[in-house]
């Protein structure tokens, strides 16, 4: 069984207290890992490595350009590491082999590879120092810089373990900043991989630390310790509050990206075929366990019963099982605990009065695994639960609307803001739909394309700030005014007649 240990200024170390867990595969419900188990006084370690880093300049004195390559060579290490981080990231959440080799791993290295791009062209100078002249209330030149914050810590959840670690530890360190990276307790290993590879690709020991260990100890250090400036957290919205409540003493920095109930519309002039494929693709990719994942199918009422007939029809091309297959499409829940929150769902859209049109249960040829068919409810109320609470599961509502008001009025009935899409043969059209939608990201004609280039995050309950992009970059820096008055003699100061005479 693979061993690992925290990884605090640059080396693998144990826990303090010397304690470990394994690391269950959701598929064969085995260990596969062992996981050292950081509490408070790790936290405490951890951060005092990247705050020791932080204040040494090792790495805020480099140029952007030396920090890009040095992302930018973390980008190529994970590329050489794929076959060995997609089978962990496999193994460790129960997610395919084909989304960790086209999605995981690409979309880690990308993320190291974009940031790293980013921070050594014009448009990262620019975002740097700004100047302006400006003649009242007296003559001044004036810079606009923007600094590191200092110790910043990302805290992550199990669903894209890898990828949310790159969210958190590659901008952080585009910016100069230095990291403490806690990912969740049941997917530790491919984020401590990363860590390792932050440093062998060249980022200085310290800059870079990854423990993991229970979020009520390990964690809350780490959002309460005075010498971390920021906090992005990603995860449920009700650890998300804590997060927020933590910070408040030392006034952190937060961001926080949440949970979400996304409305996927599907207007009456849609591509039917597309449209319908594209709402299993919104809801089950990953078995449901995406915060934008578009749970709430909203079909305009003329076109409600094909939409449904063909999204059974597409449940047919869903092949579930043996994860390490490039042949499965849909793997396990993350856990067990996991599905036993689908299955609380399930049973309250039935009790709700929700009629259950395809799964419901757990696959009867998979007795081994935490695996639960893909699930379909039609003729939801918008007002159930299942339509309101974020399952995190493979669990779609279909609902009706008869015009394009009701449809928007439903998709913003809710306190979550993350995601959504619209499907129309009218692009304009749509666009328009798009911009009464209250969600941080809407796409048209498509579901899931987080693009790097572009900020993702969320209104009302969903979240606080933005990732990714130069958005998400923003939120790395201290913002800084440097006035530069004239050297005049104090006649040339007007001011001082408002104290002296
Ligand atoms: P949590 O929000 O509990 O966990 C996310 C991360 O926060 C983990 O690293 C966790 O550590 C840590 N954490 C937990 N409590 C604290 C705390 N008090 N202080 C600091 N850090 C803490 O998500 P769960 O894994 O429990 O999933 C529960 C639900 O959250 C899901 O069913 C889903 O609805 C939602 N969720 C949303 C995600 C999203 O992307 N928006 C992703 C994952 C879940 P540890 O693992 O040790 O508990």
């Amino acid at each position: 069984m693979k061993e690992f240990g925290l990884f605090i200024n640059g080396e693998w170390q144990a826990a303090k207290g010397g304690k470990t867990a394994p690391t269950i595969n959701p598929a064969t419900e085995e260990p596969w890992a062992t996981v050292a188990v950081a509490d408070r006084e790790d936290s405490r370690k951890a951060v005092a490595a990247a705050k020791k880093a932080h204040d040494s300049g090792v790495w805020r004195n480099k140029s952007p350009q030396e920090r890009g390559e040095i992302l930018q060579k973390v980008a190529m290490a994970i590329f050489e590491r794929q076959n060995e981080l997609a089978a962990a990231e496999v193994q460790d959440g129960g997610g395919t082999m084909r989304k960790a080799m086209s999605m995981d791993v690409p979309g880690t290295a990308q993320t190291f590879m974009h940031f790293g791009q980013y921070i050594c062209g014009d448009e990262y100078k620019a975002m740097l120092q700004e100047e302006y002249d400006e003649i009242a209330p007296v003559p001044s030149k004036n810079y606009v810089v923007r600094e590191p914050i200092g110790v910043c810590v990302g805290i992550t959840p199990w669903n894209f373990p890898m990828i949310m670690a790159s969210w958190k530890i590659a901008p952080a360190l585009a910016a100069g900043n230095c990291v403490v990276l806690k990912p969740a307790s049941v997917t530790p290993v491919t984020s401590l991989m990363v860590g390792e590879i932050c440093t062998q690709a060249g980022v200085p020991a310290g800059v870079v630390n990854v423990i993991s260990g229970p979020g009520g100890a390990a964690g809350e250090e780490l959002a309460t310790h005075p010498d971390v400036g920021k906090v992005a957290f990603t995860g449920s919205t009700e650890v998300g509050r804590r997060i927020m409540q933590l910070g408040a003493g030392t006034l952190k920095k937060v961001t926080l990206e949440l949970g979400g109930k996304s409305p996927n519309i599907i207007l009456k002039d849609a591509n039917l075929d597309t449209a319908a494929l594209g709402a299993l693709f919104g809801t089950f990719m990953h078995q449901g366990q995406i915060c934008e994942s578009g749970t709430r199918v909203l079909v305009h009422e003329s076109i409600h019963d094909q939409i449904v007939e063909k999204m059974l029809a597409g449940l047919k091309r869903i092949q579930m099982g043996d994860t390490m297959e490039m042949s499965t499409g849909m793997g396990p829940l993350v856990s067990s605990a996991q599905r036993d929150t689908v299955e609380k769902y399930v049973a309250i859209g039935k009790d709700q009065g929700a009629k259950c049109v395809a799964g419901g249960k757990r696959p009867a040829n998979l007795p081994k695994g935490y695996y639960y068919e893909p699930t379909i409810f039609d003729e939801v109320d918008n007002k159930q639960r299942i339509a309101q609470e974020e399952i995190f599961g493979p669990v779609v509502s279909v609902i009706r609307f008869r015009d394009e008001d009701e449809a928007v009025r439903i998709a913003n009935d809710s306190v979550y803001g993350l995601g959504g899409a619209v499907w129309s043969a009218d692009k304009d059209h749509a666009v328009a739909v798009a911009r009464r939608i209250e969600t941080g990201t809407v796409w048209v004609n498509d579901y899931h394309m987080i693009n790097i280039r572009f900020p993702f995050g969320g209104y009302k309950q969903s979240g606080v700030g933005r990732e990714l992009g130069k958005w998400g970059l923003a939120e790395y820096h201290e913002v800084k005014h440097i006035h530069v008055g004239e050297n005049t003699p104090p006649e040339g100061k007007f001011y001082l007649q408002l104290l002296l005479n």
